[in-house]
């Protein structure tokens, strides 16, 4: 059973007319309470009064990232900073960071939709769950970690990195659940192996990973190499951190906290809404969010929605595993080229390891793809024309299955940088100007 079913598995007509009332409520809330939003608001001479249906949220405007960035750090905030009880932050590396401000009530409500998360993926009040998320500015440690104080597990809270000790605790500890990154869980099944201790021996038994695109060949690679369940969580810091999606027991699909963020996908050229089925940006717009509510927040996050009756009764929409964020988008000899993509193909491949990185050089006027992957130690050492072999292989399955010349670079193993936390897929050598 989940863990909230009165919302979890509440009819779509009900569940609908409840999101309704808390759109219209999020609306003359920032009408009230935020000046960036009541001026966009007026511009399009909109008021709370004009959301009749959930189809009336295409009239509202859509708010990015730069608008976070321009208003920073707490410019978009609803209440005054003594109504504050916490503030995570983006990592910023991609800009100035952007700020996530939360009010007690948020906090309970972000706690709820993490218990449910935890909960779908069999975690509870017995386990001994280790938290390897970063704890901090980061949303994922503490989300975790908050969710399955609630639960009532015990909480060994690892933070990311210190591989060998993660590794160790676990085996101490006899640790049941492990939160992380999947790159990351990748490390520790690879240290692990190193350390000579078998995962799929300890008590280990799920994983929920997120926090970065991750495929369904990934999933696979790290249940088998630990010997667990790899459950899934989605979020981002501009809507309360992770707890916005999360798969359940049937692995099919992320149901996305209905009663707390109304999902649209958007066509991210034409920002028109798209029919429910199509794949496009993802749109969120939170409904019971105090401090710092967002409408339409344009994610850059590429997937597809679909409904259907759940499992376990859930009713709410599901969307696919994210197919990758469009900043990451290549485009390659006139075709669109998602890392996820390669990942997937990559892990087809019996002879290199689960570790990658794209460089994209111009030559010419052309984009060059270099796909960097690991060899596994037999085969690198087996000689250049082996690795020729093989590099020549997986360029063929890729223009077979894509359509695109890529050049693959077959490196040695731990060539590629272990992530502890979010792991660089894309390494961008275009000059800038030209990108
Ligand atoms: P930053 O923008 O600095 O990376 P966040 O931690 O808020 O900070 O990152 C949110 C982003 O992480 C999402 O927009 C999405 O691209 C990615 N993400 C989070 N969870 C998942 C997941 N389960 N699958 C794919 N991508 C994810």
């Amino acid at each position: 059973m989940p863990w909230n079913d009165k919302f979890e598995c509440m009819p779509v007509e009900e569940l609908q007319k409840f999101q309704l009332q808390k759109l219209k409520e999020t609306v003359a809330w920032i009408s009230e309470k935020v000046p960036f939003y009541q001026k966009k608001l007026k511009e399009l001479s909109l008021t709370a009064d004009d959301i009749q249906s959930l189809e009336d949220i295409s009239k509202l405007p859509f708010t990015v990232k730069n608008d976070l960035r321009d208003n920073y750090p707490f410019g978009l905030c609803a209440v005054p900073l003594k109504e504050v009880v916490r503030v995570h932050a983006s990592s910023g590396t991609t800009g100035k960071p952007i700020t996530g401000p939360y009010t007690a009530e948020d906090m309970e409500q972000w706690t709820e939709c993490m218990a449910r998360n935890l909960w779908a993926a069999g975690v509870r009040k017995e386990d001994i769950v280790q938290n390897a998320y970063g704890y901090g500015l980061f949303t994922g440690g503490l989300g975790f970690h908050q969710a399955a104080t609630k639960i009532g597990c015990t909480i060994v809270p690892t933070s990311s990195g210190l591989t060998e000790r993660q590794i160790t605790l676990m085996k101490d500890f006899g640790s049941n659940a492990l939160f992380c990154t999947p790159s990351y869980a990748l490390t520790i099944a690879e240290r692990a192996e190193e350390m000579k201790v078998d995962i799929k021996s300890l008590p280990l038994r799920v994983g929920i990973f997120g926090a970065e695109p991750w495929t369904s060949q990934m999933r696979e690679e790290i249940e088998e190499r630990m010997g667990i369940k790899a459950q899934e969580a989605y979020g981002l810091t501009e809507l309360c951190g992770p707890g916005i999606a999360f798969d359940a027991g049937d692995q099919n699909g992320l149901y996305i906290n209905e009663d707390h963020f109304l999902a649209e996908i958007v066509d991210p050229q034409t920002l028109e809404p798209l029919p429910i089925g199509e794949q496009g940006e993802l749109v969120f717009t939170s409904l019971q969010r105090r401090a710092m509510p967002m409408i339409r927040y344009r994610t850059k996050d590429i997937t597809r929605l679909w409904r259907e009756p759940g499992h376990e009764g859930r009713t709410f929409i599901r969307m696919d595993k994210i197919f990758g964020r469009s900043d990451d988008m290549l485009i390659i000899s006139g075709v669109n080229v998602f890392p996820s993509q390669i990942e997937a193909l990559l892990l087809e491949i019996e002879e290199v390891e689960p570790q990658y990185r794209l460089v994209v050089r111009k030559k010419g006027y052309l984009d060059q793809l270099i796909v960097q992957v690991e060899g596994k130690q037999a085969v690198y050492e087996a000689g250049s024309e082996r690795r020729h072999e093989i590099e020549g292989k997986i360029a063929a399955h890729i223009k077979g299955m894509m359509g695109i010349s890529v050049e693959i670079d077959l490196v040695e193993p731990k060539f590629i940088a272990r992530s502890e936390g979010k792991a660089l897929r894309v390494v961008d050598e275009r000059p800038k100007q030209l990108r």
